[in-house]
């Protein structure tokens, strides 16, 4: 199990794995569960083959990260390890961000945003209420909550670049917070507006990027940015050959950006003197995030555990293996 002396706190770029149980479908279906997580650190998948003779085998492949959460971890237990190490930064005039990337399902919203049916109440909080809590003692912080919609569909925000490279974007709402309901109910809008009108609420949320950023100002400048973003889901495979036109150019997009992201984390981590963060509209908003002596980036990537979900889960463990 973790302990709090595992934290590293010199990191500029924090990898870690979070497996989620088994749902109910996948219990029903009798899916395997083909993840283990033997220590910490280290993330096991077990994937059954049959060779020509259809004998079966299991081709074991092991991954290392900084952390690796099972799936008994709590939100808030990931938020101690992720988030939280990161919350200074922003007191010393830095960026941190952190991302939650996986397969729609792997559980991005549930341990960014958590639960707010109601159902769960206070035990599933995810990372933006906490973080939010935490940050809402603190006076002077402004909100941002934004939901962009990939190739801007709804026309809700606009990505401006200026001469001197300063990235605006145009119709972002900021809101002061003065105490944890402030936050609460900021997440719970942004949520409800990402969900909107669809008529499946996972089938938009996980084509769009949601960007909630905490923003600390002292005498009335930007001190400190704190950016929290539940990506679009990674997978793609279907889009690329469907009929629809738009659903085809908002994968692209999606993959342009999961792309430009790896990239950009990477230069960060390599103390480049060149982001590529102009590839997409994502990393243009979060170009000041790369950029800097002090910014700081964590990743949480959120895998399922079934069988059927296995290329999958092996697609976002190689991506979260070449991000550092
Ligand atoms: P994503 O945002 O990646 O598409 P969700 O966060 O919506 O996935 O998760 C899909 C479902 O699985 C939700 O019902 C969620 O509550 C559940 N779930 C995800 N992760 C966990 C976890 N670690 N523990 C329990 N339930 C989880
Ligand atoms: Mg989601």
């Amino acid at each position: 199990p973790l302990t709090t002396a595992d934290l590293i706190e010199e990191h500029r770029i924090c990898v870690c794995v979070r497996k989620r149980p088994l749902n109910k479908k996948e219990l029903t279906m009798k899916d395997l569960d083909v993840i283990t997580i033997p220590s910490k650190d280290v993330v096991m998948v077990h994937e059954p083959k049959q060779k020509v003779d259809l004998t079966r085998y299991l081709e074991n492949q092991t991954f290392r990260f900084d952390y690796a959460f099972d799936d008994s971890t709590t939100n808030e237990m990931v938020y101690r390890f992720t988030a939280r190490p990161l919350v200074e930064t922003i007191f010393e005039r830095g960026m941190a961000t952190c991302f939650a990337y996986g397969q729609t399902g792997s559980g991005k919203t549930h341990t960014m945003g958590g639960d707010f049916s109601g159902k769960n109440q206070d035990c599933s909080k995810g990372v933006y209420a906490l973080l939010g809590m935490y940050f809402s003692l603190e006076r002077q912080v402004t909100c941002n909550q934004c939901v962009f919609d990939l190739l801007n569909r709804k026309a809700k925000l606009r990505v401006l670049e200026d001469g001197k490279q300063q990235v605006q974007v145009v119709g972002l709402q900021e809101k002061e917070v003065k105490c944890t309901e402030d936050v609460l109910k900021l997440i719970e809008v942004g949520n409800s507006c990402r969900t909107s009108g669809q008529t499946s609420a996972n089938a938009h949320s996980s084509r769009s990027h949601a960007v909630f950023q905490i923003i600390l100002r002292r005498k009335g400048k930007m001190h400190g940015k704190f950016s929290l973003i539940d990506l679009a889901g990674n997978e793609r495979g279907a889009d690329t050959s469907s009929a629809d036109r738009q659903t085809r150019l908002e994968g692209a997009e999606i993959n342009k950006s999961l792309l430009a992201l790896k990239e950009c984390i990477r230069a960060l981590g390599r103390n480049k003197p060149h982001t590529p963060f102009r590839a997409s509209k994502l990393t243009q908003v979060l170009r000041d995030s790369f950029i800097g002596e002090n910014s700081r980036t964590c990743m949480i990537a959120t895998i399922s555990p079934g069988m059927t979900s296995c290329e999958n889960t092996l697609n976002t463990l190689r991506y979260a293996n070449r991000v550092k």
